[in-house]
Parts: structure tokens; sequence; C-alpha cells
């Protein structure tokens, strides 16, 4: 019996995670006896299977080809109404999403993360904190203590995301962007489909389908949601 892992789309997002799984793989094996597994990439670029990075690559169709027992996938696309249109797909095809997180990773007490998070290496996520499905946690970003994080949220390199903030679903995140704490009364929080630019320092709440930038950060521009 073969479990079959895929890594959904090859370009940078997918080709930075694929270490990432590798380790997850590892750790898994270690937990429980194993049969035979495997590691591949899906990109729906290809016309054929291909290799990537020493992995078999190959499109959606021919990944549904595939025989195995078991598929798990993790959709390794930035963008996140990408990944929850392929999430949607998966579940129609009965393929489970699978979380991958890096080996230095710290989850402290009472995390939960729903299914299809990837945590890349150096995040830490700290106590009492929900954070929905398909989360993407990039390199050295962290989680402080009481965050509630929606579906399909995207953190960048270096979030700095505080205590008491709320997110919600398909906010992105820029790099090294900084977002004040709330208060358990009233948390700071980020609405629906909201963009914080690369480096930009949140002092208040922001509203659904926003772009902040700067420090204090300010809106930009305004997306409906
Ligand atoms: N992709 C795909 N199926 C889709 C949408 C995207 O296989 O339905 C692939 C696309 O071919 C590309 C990758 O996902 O190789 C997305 O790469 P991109 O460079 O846009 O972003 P990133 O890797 O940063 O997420």
């Amino acid at each position: 019996m073969t479990t079959l892992y895929a890594i959904y789309g090859a370009s940078g997002c997918g080709r930075s995670l694929m270490p990432i799984a590798r380790q997850q793989l590892s750790r898994q094996q270690l937990a429980r006896e194993q049969d035979q597994s495997e590691i591949v990439f899906i990109d729906d670029a290809l016309t054929e299977i291909d290799s990537v990075n020493g992995h078999r690559a190959m499109n959606y169709q021919s990944f549904l080809n595939e025989s195995a027992s078991t598929k798990y996938v993790q959709i390794a696309i930035a963008n996140s109404r990408v990944r929850e249109k392929i999430a949607q797909r998966l579940e129609a095809d009965g393929i489970q999403l699978w979380s991958i997180s890096a080996d230095n990773v710290i989850l402290m007490d009472e995390v939960q993360i729903a299914e299809g998070s990837a945590l890349s290496p150096f995040v830490t996520i700290t106590s009492n904190i929900t954070i929905g499905k398909c989360f993407h946690a990039n390199l050295y970003s962290y989680v402080e203590h009481d965050c509630v994080i929606g579906d399909f949220v995207t953190f960048a390199p270096g979030v700095k995301c505080n205590g008491n903030i709320h997110i919600h679903d398909h906010a992105y995140i820029g790099a090294g962007a900084m977002i004040k704490q709330g208060t358990p009364d009233q948390p700071l929080v980020i609405g629906k489909g909201a963009i914080v630019g690369m480096g930009a320092v949140v002092t208040k709440s922001v509203t659904a389908g926003a772009t902040v930038v700067g420090n204090p950060a300010r809106i930009v521009t305004t997306s409906q949601q």
C-alpha cells in the first residue's frame, strides 16, 4: 500500500515548501510505521510527467490517475483565492489536505490549526490560538497569544502578529509587517481579504478589502469583498 503526498504548485512557494514537506514526512514515518510513500509536485502548467528538484512532477489529472491507497496534498500557492479553489476541488475528489511544518517550528499551548497549513522554518505560534484552513506562515513569522486567524490567510516572511489580534479569511500580511496587539475586550481586527504591505506598522484595525502600507499603516486602496 502506498501513500502519495503532493505539493501543489511547483513555482517559488512550492519549491520552498518541498524540503519542509520532506521533514514532515520523515517525522510522520518515525511516529508510525509507514509502508511506501513518495512526495511529488502537482502543477497544471505541466503537460507530461517531469522532474522538479528531484521529485516527480505532474498535472492534477495525472496525479488523480496515480494508484495509491491514500493521497494528501499541501497547496503551496501564495494566492489564497487559488488555494481555496484548489481546496474545493480536492474535497470534491476525496483527497485530504496535508499540513506540513518545519522541524524547528515552535507551537506552545492550546494551539488549534485546521488542515492544510504550511509552517516554515523558525515560525513560532504561542498559546491559545485558533487558525483556519490552509494557513501559510512563511519564515520567521510569529503569532502571539489569543489570536484568531481565519481560513486561507497568508503571512509572508517575518510577520510579527502580536497578542489579541483577529485576522479574517484571505487576508495577506506582507514581509516584515508588524501588527500592534489588541486587548481581550477589543482585539485588533484585520478584515477579510485585507492586504498589509511589506514593512507596515499596523496600529489599528483594518477594514475588509483594504490595502494598508507604511508606518503608521494607512489605507491606499479598498476592494469589494
Ligand atoms: N498553478 C496550478 N494550478 C492552478 C493555479 C496555479 O498548478 O490552478 C501553479 C502554476 O502553474 C504555478 C504555481 O501554481 O506554477 C503558482 O506559482 P506562482 O509563481 O504564481 O506563485 P507562488 O509559487 O509564489 O505561489
